[in-house]
Order: C-alpha cells, then structure tokens, then sequence
C-alpha cells in the first residue's frame, strides 16, 4: 500500500487568485518545491484534488483547466516531481453551463475525489496526509479517513478549523515539518 499526500490546487500549489486558469496567473507558492521534494523522498506519492468551479460557473472551460494543468505537470517533472494523478470537480449546484450543474459526490468537502485516488493507487489513508487552504478541504480529509489534515491560512479560514494542523504559509509548513510537529510520525 502506498501513502499519499493530497494536495489542493489553489491556494496550496499556487497563490489563489480566484479563478485562474492561465498560466501567466499561475504563481507557484515559494515552498512548493522543496516541499514536494521532500515527501517523495520519505515515499509519499503526490496526489492533486481540486474544486474547479470555474468550469461550471462559465469562467473557462475544461480545455483551459486542461492546457494550464499540463503546463504545470511540466513545471514539476522539469523539477524532477512527479505529481501521479489530478483530479479535478468541475460541478457545481448552481452552475450556469447544464451538464455541470449537479451534486456531485467528488466536490469537497465530499470526499470522491479522494476515496477515487485511494482505488486506482491502492493508497493507505490512515498514512496519508492532504494539505488545503479551505476547511472544505480538511472536512473532505475528515470524510475520507485521513488523519493528518493541514490547513494553510488564507482569507477563506479566518475562524477556528476541525483540524490541529494549522500553518501561516507553504513556506512556513516547510521550514517547521519536522521541528515544530512530528506529522510524519506522531
Ligand atoms: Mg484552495
């Protein structure tokens, strides 16, 4: 069985900047790498789990979410990370484009996406890690059985969080990883 850390996309991997879909807004958060390179070489495989509301909202299509996602796929394996899967919700309950717009189980704080990955790479979530910046992230963490929920402070988490792991940055949960708490093994 492998173990994984979930990664959200926005936010987490790039600064928010609600919506983006291009790659010229696309800004990787300092930390990122050093950050991802670190958890392969304790053997996590590395797992992105994004909302991408946007689709269904009409703000850009999948093909854009797509070309964008590709071109970031390169940025990492330029950088020797290798990410093994994105998965991605483009629905929404309210969304303006029709096959969009429903319920969908693998929107967080739903945990599809997740118990998806846990399938197709046979990955142990009670080893498991995901890092996101909106509680919806840590409910979905929750739902799915993983234990170890990090938060990134951002203007979407301003109140108290379910979750103990609680960082002011990428860069900060790089620097205290293993100072500050021991989540690869307490
Ligand atoms: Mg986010």
């Amino acid at each position: 069985m492998n173990k994984a850390v979930f990664l959200d996309r926005d936010g987490v991997i790039n600064k928010d900047g609600h919506y983006i879909y291009k790659i010229e807004d696309f800004i990787f958060n300092e930390g990122i790498f050093e950050l991802l390179k670190f958890f392969l070489e304790k053997n996590f495989i590395l797992i992105v789990i994004t909302n991408q509301a946007g689709i269904a909202k009409g703000f850009f299509t999948e093909e854009d979410f797509l070309k964008l996602n590709n071109w970031m796929l390169k940025e990492f394996s330029s950088r020797f990370i290798e990410i093994k899967k994105v998965y991605y919700s483009p629905y929404h309950p309210e969304a303006l484009i029709e096959k969009y717009k429903k319920e969908s189980f693998d929107r967080k704080p739903n945990p599809g996406m997740i118990l998806k990955a846990k399938e197709e790479f046979s990955i142990d979530l009670s080893r498991s890690i995901l890092i996101g910046d909106k509680e919806s992230d840590i409910l979905a963490g929750e739902n799915a059985g993983i234990k170890k929920n990090i938060l990134i402070k951002s203007e979407y988490n301003i109140s108290s969080s379910h979750t103990k792991y609680i960082f002011s940055s990428i860069l900060d949960l790089f620097n205290n990883l293993t100072s500050k708490i021991n989540i690869l093994t307490e």
